[in-house]
């Protein structure tokens, strides 16, 4: 499996906002966005980097790979999926970005990142209906019971993560039993559950491109 092994903080300082990709050190004035709050490079404090249209377009794409830790071509993938779909193509798209596994099981405070919930589902940690699903881009369904295998429940860092997760936005379409490690896929997202400020519209236009 392909993983991007790139600076996380270069990430979010390249597209201007908290990403959250690391885990606890995100929520602390140790965060590279708290500290140095421009693009890396010799003209990030400068100010003077400008982008074409196209070049806006590109970094709206490369803003939500990022956010969500998925490759090109899963991302691609993901987008030919929604565009099959009824409806708007780009929350279409975004909704099933939202529906991938490993993000709710970020979403459900099993994990501190998104980085880590792949890693815990690739793993083979993670139960879904009962049944063992190590593939990070599963698309979970209405009803979908998640939970976490008897070695995960008990480790240690698991309450740091349901910590971490009562900083986010509370994410309505899920439901969380913390004392049995175990989530609900209560309904499925709408696009107003998914708070980054994203214009999907401009990764749909550099799609049809
Ligand atoms: Fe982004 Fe987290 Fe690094 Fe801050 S600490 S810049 S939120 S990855």
């Amino acid at each position: 499996m392909a993983v991007d092994h790139s600076p996380a903080c270069k990430k979010c300082r390249r597209e201007g906002i908290k990403l959250y990709l690391i885990g606890t050190r995100c929520y602390t004035d140790k965060c590279a966005m708290e500290r140095r709050p421009y693009p890396p490079g010799q003209h990030g404090l400068t100010g003077r980097i400008r982008f074409s249209d196209y070049g806006v377009r590109l970094r709206e794409k490369q803003k939500v790979k990022r956010i969500y830790g998925v490759l090109e071509r899963q991302f691609r993938l993901t987008f030919e999926r929604a565009r099959r779909q009824r409806g708007n193509i780009g929350e279409n798209f975004l909704i099933l970005l939202e529906r991938r596994l490993d993000n709710v099981v970020y979403r459900l405070g099993f994990a501190r990142s998104r980085r880590e919930a792949r890693q815990i589902v690739s793993h083979g940690h993670v139960l879904v209906n009962g049944r063992k699903v190590n593939i990070p881009s599963y698309t979970v369904r209405e009803g979908d019971v998640i939970e976490l295998d008897d070695k995960l429940k008990k480790v240690e860092w698991l309450e740091e993560a349901f910590e971490l997760a009562e900083r986010r936005v509370v994410s309505e379409w899920l439901e969380v039993d913390i004392e049995r490690r175990r989530g609900v896929v209560k309904s499925l997202p709408r696009r107003d559950h998914i708070t980054y400020p994203i214009n999907e519209s401009y990764i749909v236009e550099l799609y049809s491109r």
